[in-house]
């Protein structure tokens, strides 16, 4: 993994790492964005330094000189100031872990930072999806939110307890897991952007996916939620775990009664999956949506709805289809 210290007056005293395959799909992103802007220069100048090292026969040695161009590549393009930006600001985590890892994110839900132990001493590692590194302002929001994570993480009174199995029944664990993330980052974000240091889209973005995982709310708790969580106290692990699992804990906070309104959609099954449905899939659908439902469910009608999971699932298929 390339690594190098940080040369900025020497202020950083953990060591910063790439991951490799962070840095080929970032620049290959870079390249991509380019052509698309038609600018065909950056294709050539790449071309022309790889070119040498694909003649090369395979060894370590190859590999090594690919690794090392693609991080002069990510370097040249300007990719690692966001990086050192984020890192510089962070002061307290910088004198506490031994090493910073960036790795490349396999899907958006897998984007986040976290801790490390090891022997030599505690790793930060953060995963990132590529095409963040386009948007060097938005990256930075993404980088600083993750950093006030991984403090959360550090914090004794956080009271985290890591790998923990949210949900009974495996087919509910990426919804907990979603639920349980959206009032963790919104707090996180919150405070990064009370700071005067976030993202101006984070919040319409979180209050989207808000609307989404807790679509049979009525819209007043949904925005008592969202200030609870992006002005109030931090949340506990403890908290947030039991915010995920129990939606009258959720009502409790919101302030609706679970007895009124939320309660006849909350929990009802999903007329596709027949799992209770916490977060229906907002009405209408699109037609190609509901065209890929109807070829597994022929009797459906699109007034029963579908759960957000459900109406993904077939959004998928429906774009898969369209690709082809
Ligand atoms: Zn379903």
């Amino acid at each position: 993994m390339p690594t190098r210290r940080c040369e900025q007056g020497g202020m950083l005293v953990m060591r910063i790492e790439y991951e490799p395959k962070l840095l080929e799909q970032v620049v290959l992103a870079s390249l991509r964005d380019a052509e698309e802007k038609g600018d065909r220069r950056f294709a050539e100048d790449l071309h022309a330094a790889l070119e040498p090292i694909y003649r090369r026969p395979a060894s370590d040695e190859r590999e090594r000189r690919f690794r090392l161009e693609y991080l002069r590549q990510f370097q040249r393009l300007g990719y690692e100031r966001p990086v050192l930006a984020a890192l510089h600001e962070c002061a307290t985590l910088d004198r506490r872990a031994e090493r910073f890892i960036l790795a490349a994110a396999a899907s958006g839900r897998d984007e986040e930072g976290d801790c490390l132990p090891g022997p030599g001493g505690m790793a930060i590692r953060v995963r990132a999806l590529p095409e963040r590194f386009l948007r060097p302002n938005a990256l930075l929001s993404f980088l600083r939110a993750e950093l006030v994570r991984v403090e959360d993480l550090l914090d004794p009174a956080f009271e985290f307890v890591p790998s923990l199995r949210l949900a009974d029944r495996p087919a509910e664990e990426n919804l907990l897991r979603d639920r349980y993330r959206l009032f963790w980052t919104l707090s996180v974000e919150g405070r990064v952007a009370h700071a005067g240091r976030g993202e101006p889209a984070a919040a319409r973005r979180l209050r989207l996916e808000l609307d989404r995982l807790y679509a049979s709310l009525p819209e007043a708790g949904r925005e008592t939620l969202f200030r609870r969580f992006w002005n109030g106290a931090r949340p506990t692990h403890t908290e947030l775990v039991r915010l995920a699992r129990d939606v009258a804990a959720v009502c409790a906070v919101a302030g609706v009664d679970p007895s009124e309104g939320a309660r006849p959609i909350l929990g009802s099954p999903c007329p596709l999956c027949r799992f209770p449905a916490h977060d229906w899939a907002h009405a209408p659908l699109p037609a190609a949506v509901v065209a890929a439902i109807h070829v597994d469910f022929p009797g459906w009608r699109a007034e029963q709805g579908a759960c957000g999971r459900c109406a993904e699932m077939y959004e998928a298929q429906a774009t898969g289809v369209a690709a082809h």
